[in-house]
């Protein structure tokens, strides 16, 4: 999971990030509106963190901006402004959801778990294929009931697979997902994930779509 996050705020911004890397999230930081205009043109993110008072370009132009481009990208607002005309104007402009300053971490989490879910058209928290069950929340993934241990990469992939079950990921989707800015990635890594995933959840469960990526197959 590729969160962008746009706040201007060092030691605020420093904080949202290292706990979002705790629970797996690849962080891309940055600290102005035009940083971010920039960002959402060159990556695939799954969720964006926006902060409103911003330098070089104010958060809800930014979002306005976004969404006449027709960009789905899920939005929650961070706003230090605890008016409800505020609120109203960032959910009018196009955001999905606000979290006023100062939040609890925990919160921020669940909201965006919930945002990704949504955007993803799942009514229901779990993801579920071919006897496999993953649960965003609980961070546990289960095969036929039984728990699987995966790393914390293995859960992300996997996530990933499970959100687009009925599309095939490219390679660099894939990396997309994982990674942040200035994160090593390795030649093969991918490929060592999808093997562990195979040796876990069935050597059928992903299969490799030849010169186009993966797709979910079916568990043996
Ligand atoms: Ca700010």
């Amino acid at each position: 999971m590729r969160i962008l996050l746009v706040e201007d705020d060092a030691l605020l911004g420093d904080g949202i990030r290292a706990g979002l890397k705790l629970a797996d999230y690849a962080v891309d930081w940055v600290r102005d509106g035009e940083a971010a205009r920039l960002a959402l043109l060159d990556h695939a993110y799954q969720a964006c963190l926006l902060d409103l008072g911003l330098p070089r370009r104010d958060g809800l132009s930014l979002l306005g901006d976004l969404r006449r481009q027709g960009h789905q990208l899920p939005v929650l607002i961070l706003t230090a402004r605890d008016t409800s005309a505020d609120k109203i104007a960032g959910l009018d402009a196009g955001a999905d959801d606000y979290l006023t300053k100062p939040f609890d971490l925990l919160e921020l989490q669940a909201r965006l778990r919930a945002l990704i879910r949504r955007a993803g058209g799942a009514a229901t928290p779990t993801l579920a294929h071919a006897g496999i069950v993953l649960d965003p929340a609980s961070k546990r993934v289960t095969r036929d009931g039984q728990e699987v241990a995966l790393s914390a990469r293995e859960f992300t992939l996997l996530h990933d697979l499970l959100r687009h079950k009925s599309h095939i990921r490219s390679r660099s989707q894939i990396e997309e997902s994982l990674y942040a800015w200035g994160e090593e990635t390795g030649s093969n890594t991918v490929e060592v994930y999808i093997h562990n995933l195979r040796r876990k959840l069935g050597v059928n469960f992903i299969r490799t779509v030849r010169g186009l990526g993966y797709r979910l197959g079916d568990a043996d």
